[in-house]
């Protein structure tokens, strides 16, 4: 029985994985603690990890923002709606990002308060084991608290370019990406992935003029080639410069000017001038200041912890879950693993389907999948068929004059079960939980054909895409 500062479960971090963990055991009546060492620009607790502060939510806002500032000037006038002059107040956007960064951590800090949670807002570090029960302290304090189940929830960090340290001010992460305080004349961005692409552009659609440089030679290699192709396509239209296979050779950083030095894809030297540079080329995982050798935590070459399909660490009622361990580093992602494992330790079933785990890039248009790609079937042999259907064609999109983009079903060329669903168009967001819980309950493509989606609703793409695959779209 947990008594003082003896806690059922202890869970270490307050992003998506750690927060939703503490609310769930809380929830199902377990004594939990939850530690985060996150603090807000005047020393205040702001739990909600990466995602909140510095991640899915700032973005999203900033991403709206600069939509709304881009429709003003480009595209209200297609509507009939003249406004004389239109500008921008960074200084106003950037305070409303952080009022919503701000009303998600309260939101968090009430969530713990109705379930119960205790939060610490410290770095945690396991200190040892006794007797079956962990002993973590918190930094700053003298407190230290035991439990038998600790859920490690630490998430993740920017990757740095070897060499060149983010200095968030000509130099930035993700953080600074998010902060910059007057739109630059000239952006660069290192990695067209998902975090490039949507920082890329909130920019461009403020006014910046942005070039991606990217080492793949295939632009999204994880999307459906297809709808990888239509992105890719709509982006450099808006006036997105994308390079592919280039190798980044050194960056220079003198005063505020910033060259990038680099082989393009014939091998040709070439350099880029900005005046700020976003360096996106993904996340590592972030177990420091944990002191997991303390326990022996395991960890896998690649740094992160290691653990089993159930989320199961090497040491004995420690769990692992979100950015910190394997799969894809997905907020939802980490949030199903929080339930799965709360559950668990509650002796409930915990579950994770990793297959159906929809990815989403809120650039615009969006994109979103979830399951195989095409490309994928066909190196696996697997016989499929594939279905169609432009928002050309689709009457809601027309409407709204956002036509750009298509929605595509795949299906198992005997069973007609849906492999996967992807979407490049107007609030793919949205409309790919229709896809996912479709697969959930392993629905085939006639399944979703069958089912009665209203008119006019851009969802009706999505239906038409699932009649495509039987060759019978009704409206293309
Ligand atoms: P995190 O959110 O990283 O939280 C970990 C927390 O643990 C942090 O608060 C950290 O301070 C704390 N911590 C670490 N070590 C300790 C310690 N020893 N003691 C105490 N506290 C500690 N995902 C999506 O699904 N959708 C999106 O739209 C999306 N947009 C993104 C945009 C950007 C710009 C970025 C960078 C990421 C985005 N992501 C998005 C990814 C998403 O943010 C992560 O997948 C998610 O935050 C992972 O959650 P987590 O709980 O595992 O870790």
């Amino acid at each position: 029985m947990a008594t003082g500062n003896t806690f059922d479960v202890v869970v270490i971090g307050a992003g998506p994985g750690g927060y939703t963990a503490a609310i769930r055991a809380g929830q199902l009546g377990l004594k939990v603690a939850c530690m985060d060492a996150w603090r807000n620009e005047q020393g205040g607790p702001a739990p909600g990890g990466t995602c909140t502060n510095i991640g899915c939510i700032p973005s999203k806002a900033l991403l709206h923002t600069s939509e709304h500032y881009e429709n003003a000037r480009r595209h209200f006038a297609d509507h009939g709606i003249r406004i004389e002059s239109v500008a921008i107040d960074v200084e106003k956007m950037l305070a409303r990002k952080r009022a919503v960064v701000r009303q998600n951590n309260e939101g968090i800090l009430y969530l713990f308060r109705k379930n119960h949670v205790t939060f610490f807002n410290g770095q945690a570090r396991f200190e040892g084991r006794d007797a079956g029960a962990y002993r973590i302290g918190v930094s700053g304090t003298d407190t230290v608290v035991s439990a038998s189940q600790v859920v490690v929830a630490t998430g993740s960090v920017a990757r740095p370019l070897p060499g060149v340290a983010f200095d968030e001010q000509r130099v930035l992460s993700n953080d600074g990406a998010l902060a910059i305080p007057q739109v630059p004349r000239r952006l660069g961005v290192i990695g067209a992935g998902v975090v490039g692409l949507e920082l890329g552009s909130v920019w461009r659609r403020l006014g910046a003029e942005v070039t991606m440089l990217e080492v793949l030679p295939a632009f999204l290699p994880a999307a459906d080639e297809q709808i990888a192709r239509e992105a890719l396509k709509q982006f450099t239209r808006q006036g997105l410069k994308i390079q592919l296979g280039v190798n980044i050779e050194g960056v220079d950083v003198s005063g505020d000017a910033i060259k990038v030095r680099y082989q393009d894809a014939g091998k040709a030297g070439g350099s880029l001038e900005c005046d700020k540079l976003i360096v996106s080329i993904g996340r590592l995982p972030n177990t420091e200041g944990l002191n997991g050798q303390a326990i022996g935590l395991k960890l896998d070459e690649r740094g992160f912890v290691e653990v089993d399909a159930g989320c199961r660490t090497n040491a004995p009622g420690v769990w692992a879950i979100g950015d910190v361990v394997r799969g894809p580093m997905l907020a939802h992602k980490a949030e199903e693993e929080a339930v799965a494992v709360a559950e668990t330790i509650a002796g409930q079933h915990g579950h994770v389907d990793l297959d159906t785990i929809p990815w989403v890039i809120y650039t615009a248009p969006e994109i979103a999948w979830v399951g195989k790609t095409e490309q994928q079937l066909k190196a696996s042999g697997q016989a499929y068929r594939a279905g169609t259907f432009p928002f050309m064609a689709n009457g809601r999109a027309r409407a709204m004059g956002d036509t750009a983009g298509l929605a595509k079903v795949l299906a198992d060329g005997e069973t007609d079960r849906v492999l996967g669903v992807h979407i490049v168009g107007p609030l793919a967001s949205e409309l790919i939980s229709e896809a996912v819980l479709a697969m959930s309950f392993q629905a085939s493509s006639e399944d979703i054909a069958r089912i009665v989606h209203a008119h006019p609703t851009l969802s009706e793409a999505t239906r038409e895409a699932a009649l495509a695959v039987d060759g019978r779209a009704l409206n293309f």
